[in-house]
């Protein structure tokens, strides 16, 4: 018997007009990052909405590529209403 897995949700068909997004190297800034929120893991590219010392941001994980990048640290409403628009298709 398989034990049912958490899949976080997929994301929604890319808009045209979607905004892009400016991607940055991760910079460890403190050593506590905690995960809100996480798109599904069965993509090979995986969103994190990322809580850090009073900020928020947005962590970009492609498993093909080995790449790991992450949206500026700004306010946590910011960055979640971000990865909101990440799942939508608003933003990529
Ligand atoms: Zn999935």
């Amino acid at each position: 018997m398989s034990v049912p897995e958490y899949h976080g949700p997929h994301l929604g068909p890319l808009l045209p007009d979607r905004v892009e997004l400016a991607w940055y190297k991760p910079v460890r800034r403190t050593p506590v990052v905690r995960v809100v929120a996480h798109t599904c893991d069965c993509q090979a590219i995986t969103y994190e909405l990322c809580a850090a010392a009073g900020h928020g941001f947005v962590r970009r994980t492609d498993r093909e590529q080995g790449t790991v990048h992450e949206t500026a640290w700004t306010l946590t409403a910011v960055a979640r209403r971000t990865f909101e628009m990440i799942l939508d298709g608003q933003a990529v």
